[in-house]
């Protein structure tokens, strides 16, 4: 262990063990007020914290974006997808995308084409077993789950069965430290984007709660975690580009969107209208 990190240990086991009461979080809180342990430090162990309060739907890459593909498509064609979508394991379904019956990994594919077999192979002959878990899975079970099965990627299920969509250890692994990118991660424009003082440009898959964690709009709904849904649920269907919607005395405005979600939501105050009490 590194001297720093041995410090930042026996500052915690003392602060925690010294106190009776008072929970975890206001502790380590507590620490970062006194100087003890670093604003880095503090995010990583609140962050650990908070992983038992979080289920995967939280942090999982949805259905729609998942990179699969059929379980009678040639291997010439799932070494393509890997090659073109940078992902190393494809998970494979049957029928539809609801049923996933498989992932091919490019290791494998790769010994693959190292081997002579007598017969072509297909997609059933390589393909590995799924790690299939449901969505409301807490993060620390999953994390442990990685562990223990030793297979770092899941396909997480909604209460009727079907996919609700895919995490790795990388995405558990990014909510403690923040943004791991590799060599072929796409570069992805910043989710909330500040134009101006008063102007927002925000993704429509932004969770609500990063919404209020990091402008304070409070954006509440009991059905729907994502902005895109928000206004969905607001509109009762799918807002088409240029729509505009009074929230929370802002407008926001639908800029891009297709028939199935909202990719870019602009927020900007709400013009003045006469009616409006004037300003000091
Ligand atoms: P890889 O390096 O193969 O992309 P990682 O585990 O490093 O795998 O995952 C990086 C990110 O890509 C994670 O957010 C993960 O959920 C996502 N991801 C991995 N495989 C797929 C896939 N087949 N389709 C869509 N997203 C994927």
């Amino acid at each position: 262990m590194e001297d720093d990190s041995e410090g930042l240990f026996a500052t915690l086991f003392s602060k925690l063990f010294g106190h009776k009461d008072g929970n975890l979080e206001e502790l380590i809180l507590e620490a970062r007020q006194d100087g003890e342990i670093n604003p880095t430090e503090v995010a990583m162990l609140l962050n650990v914290l908070r992983l038992g309060r979080k289920q995967v739907r939280e942090i999982m890459i949805p259905r729609t974006d998942i990179q699969c593909a059929e379980v009678d498509d040639p291997l010439e064609e799932i070494a393509q997808l890997i090659i073109e979508c940078g992902h190393s394991r494809i998970p494979i379904y049957k029928e539809n995308r609801d049923n996933i019956v498989g992932i091919v990994h490019a290791k494998d594919l790769l010994r693959l084409s190292q081997s002579h077999p007598q017969k072509q192979p297909t997609c059933r002959d390589i393909m590995r077993e799924p790690l299939l878990i449901p969505e409301t899975k807490n993060v620390t079970d999953m994390l442990q789950v990685f562990r223990a099965s030793k297979i770092h990627l899941a396909i997480a299920l909604d209460e009727y069965g079907g996919t609700s969509g895919l995490v790795t250890l990388e995405d558990v692994m990014e909510e403690i430290v923040g943004e791991i990118e590799d060599e072929y991660d796409l570069p992805r424009p910043d989710e909330i984007q500040v134009l101006s003082d008063d102007t927002i440009m925000i993704n429509g898959r932004t969770p609500l709660e990063e919404i209020d964690d990091r402008l304070g709009l409070e954006l509440t709904s009991e059905q729907v975690e994502t902005l895109s849904g928000y206004l969905c649920e607001l509109a009762g269907r799918v807002p088409m580009q240029g729509e505009t919607f009074t929230v929370d005395g802002k407008i926001f405005e639908v800029k891009d969107a297709d028939a199935k979600q909202i990719h870019w939501v602009l927020i900007k105050p709400r013009p003045k209208t006469p009616s409006d009490p004037e300003e000091n």
